[in-house]
Parts: structure tokens; C-alpha cells; sequence
């Protein structure tokens, strides 16, 4: 089997998928560790998204990307180590690493919620477009209704 065989019989996309159909648990740990990373990921997006549409309070420029996860109180960046989905907030107890200031439990239960949906889809419907699709719907409705909550917990605090 020369090169060229070798990267046609394993870069298709029906292989992979055949593959997740053959080993349907691999696929699930696939799906919790994509709905995890994406859970942690939409942390960022329910925090930061608010945040950069209100120009008077986004005087950095912040974006998704930038600049890196730190801790709002003493600001130091937070670990890549730190920053692995639930795993990062169990090993320092919920607490920042530098200042010790509690983290809120609701970041862990993001990536939770993202996590066992994608699993759950992943379940019901396989390594299949529908499922893609689910998870995207999923990860903006997870977005929209933090935001949404959020939102309007600070208006029920200012009136
Ligand atoms: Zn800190």
C-alpha cells in the first residue's frame, strides 16, 4: 500500500463515520468531550457577549478570543490546566488558584448541561448532519437563555 492508498482509505468521512457506527461508545466519549470543551467555551461567550455589544463597558476591546480567561477579581490568567471542563474547577475546589476568591458553581454546570446534551443527541440520533445540528441548536440555547437570565437578574437588581 503506497501513500496515496493510505490516505484515501483514512481521511474519508464515511470512514469515520462507519467507525462511529461500529463503536458507538467511542462516539459517545466523542460527543461528551466536544459537548464539554463547547460548554466551557460558551462560559466565555455568556460572559463576554453582553459585554461587547455595551461599547461604554468594553473600553479593551474584547472579543471570544481576547484577551485569555483570567480571574475578574485579581486577574491573573488562569491555567491551561485550570481550564479543562469541570476537571479544572474540582481540582481547585471552586476557588481562584492566585487569590482564592470563589468561582461560581454555574461554570462547571454549563459545561455539565453542554456535555450530557450532546450526548444525549449524540445517543438518539448517531454520528449523523441531525446531530450536528442538534448541538448547534443546543449551544445557542444554552447561550441565549444564560444571557437572557442574566440579563434580566440585573434589571431585577437595579429596579
Ligand atoms: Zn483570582
Amino acid at each position: 500500500m503506497n501513500c496515496f492508498e493510505v490516505s484515501t482509505v483514512t481521511c474519508t468521512a464515511s470512514t469515520v463515520l462507519f467507525f462511529f457506527q461500529e463503536q458507538p461508545y467511542f462516539w459517545l466519549i466523542i460527543a461528551a468531550l466536544i459537548g464539554l470543551s463547547f460548554g466551557s467555551f460558551l462560559n466565555v461567550v455568556i460572559y463576554r457577549l453582553p459585554l461587547m455589544r455595551d461599547k461604554a463597558r468594553n473600553a479593551s476591546g474584547m472579543n471570544l478570543l481576547l484577551p485569555r480567561s483570567h480571574c475578574p477579581h485579581c486577574e491573573q490568567h488562569i491555567w491551561a490546566r485550570d481550564n479543562i471542563p469541570v476537571v479544572g474547577y474540582l481540582r481547585l475546589r471552586g476557588r481562584c488558584r492566585q487569590c482564592q476568591t470563589p468561582i461560581s458553581a454555574r461554570y462547571p454546570l454549563v459545561e455539565l448541561l453542554s456535555g450530557c446534551l450532546c450526548v444525549l443527541c449524540a445517543w438518539l440520533l448517531g454520528p449523523t448532519w441531525q446531530c450536528l445540528l442538534a448541538w448547534l441548536l443546543i449551544w445557542i440555547g444554552i447561550a441565549a437563555s444564560f444571557i437572557l437570565w442574566d440579563k434580566r437578574a440585573a434589571h431585577v437588581e437595579v429596579s
